[in-house]
């Protein structure tokens, strides 16, 4: 199986990275991409990546950690030098496409959601801040069609802007290799990705997300990718058994990992009335598909 939205880069694994691999392999699950949230984490997709078979990494800056650009800012940097700060941050993350593992650029996007955790003080999702998402994300998009990459895409409550942005930047070379990870349960997501050949993502949440649940059953299967989001998004019954940080989606004890994307195909394949080997391959074909493997 292949989960294709895995942040082994992140500090939850930094103890465990080659434990949480081998559990992965060991339950079939032999492909994995690593995307990146920012520069850090990017360079550290591709490290893991570097030292293990069917492993991949995506770099690229997500637009919560866009928000870097606005605590210049806030230490008092003028705000007309954000178009500067967001040309370095591509830059940097255009030096980093040309290594050998990278399949993808991601994940970008636009988020509007206002996160309790974050490292960011005075988080704020104001029309400057989301000016420097969409810029960010315009850009990022041209890097991927320049460099032949696959695209990951990242948006929560923001598909009027997803859905502009990428019609605006749209080229013929995306066309089949673009994911809506962890996508939102839209009607216009699922036709925009039915008419530019796009792929969605499919989380853990499907095991307890009834519009999801619902929302999976209209989208042809040729379409559908595994993800797990991990250390985020844990799939029932495994998520009821922790404790959760108040009111957020992250476990206190407990995070999820690659070798759990087996209970998403399963769910998937109750759904659709397909066996669950059905889903795995049919999955893993549209994954190799989706980043050209
Ligand atoms: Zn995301
Ligand atoms: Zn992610």
């Amino acid at each position: 199986m292949f989960d294709t939205h895995c942040h082994l880069n992140f500090s939850r694994f930094k103890k465990n990275v080659d434990e949480v691999i081998r559990r992965a392999k060991n339950a079939d699950v032999t492909q994995i991409v690593i995307p990146g949230t920012d520069i850090e984490s990017s360079k550290k997709a591709i490290e893991i990546a570097e030292k293990h078979e069917g492993l991949y990494g995506a770099v690229g800056i997500h637009p919560h950690h866009a928000f870097q650009i606005t605590s210049y800012e806030l230490s008092g940097e003028a705000r007309s030098r954000f178009a500067r700060r967001v040309t370095n941050l591509v830059t940097e993350i255009e030096k980093l496409l040309s290594h050998s593992k990278v399949i993808a650029v991601g994940e970008i996007g636009i988020d509007r959601h206002v996160y309790e955790n974050t490292k960011y003080e005075q988080y704020v999702v104001d029309e400057h801040f989301l000016a420097i998402q969409r810029e960010l994300f315009a850009k990022q998009i041209h890097l991927a069609i320049k460099h032949h990459k696959s695209l990951i895409i990242h948006n929560r409550e923001a598909t009027d802007d997803v859905l502009k942005i990428l019609a605006d930047n749209w080229d013929t070379k995306l066309v089949g290799r673009a994911v809506f990870h962890c996508c939102e349960p839209s009607e216009r997501l699922l036709s925009f990705a039915k008419e530019h050949n796009m792929f969605i993502g499919v989380d853990g949440d499907i095991t307890y997300d009834q519009k999801k649940q619902e929302f999976i059953k209209r989208v042809p299967l040729e379409m559908l990718v595994l993800e797990t989001d991990s250390p985020y998004l844990l799939p029932e019954p495994l998520r009821s058994r922790k404790e959760y940080l108040w009111r957020s989606q992250i476990p206190l004890r407990g995070t999820n990992e690659p070798k759990n994307v087996i209970i998403i195909a399963d769910v998937i394949s109750k759904l659709l009335n397909l066996s669950c080997e059905v889903i795995a391959k049919k999955t893993t074909e549209n994954a190799q598909r989706l980043f050209v493997m």
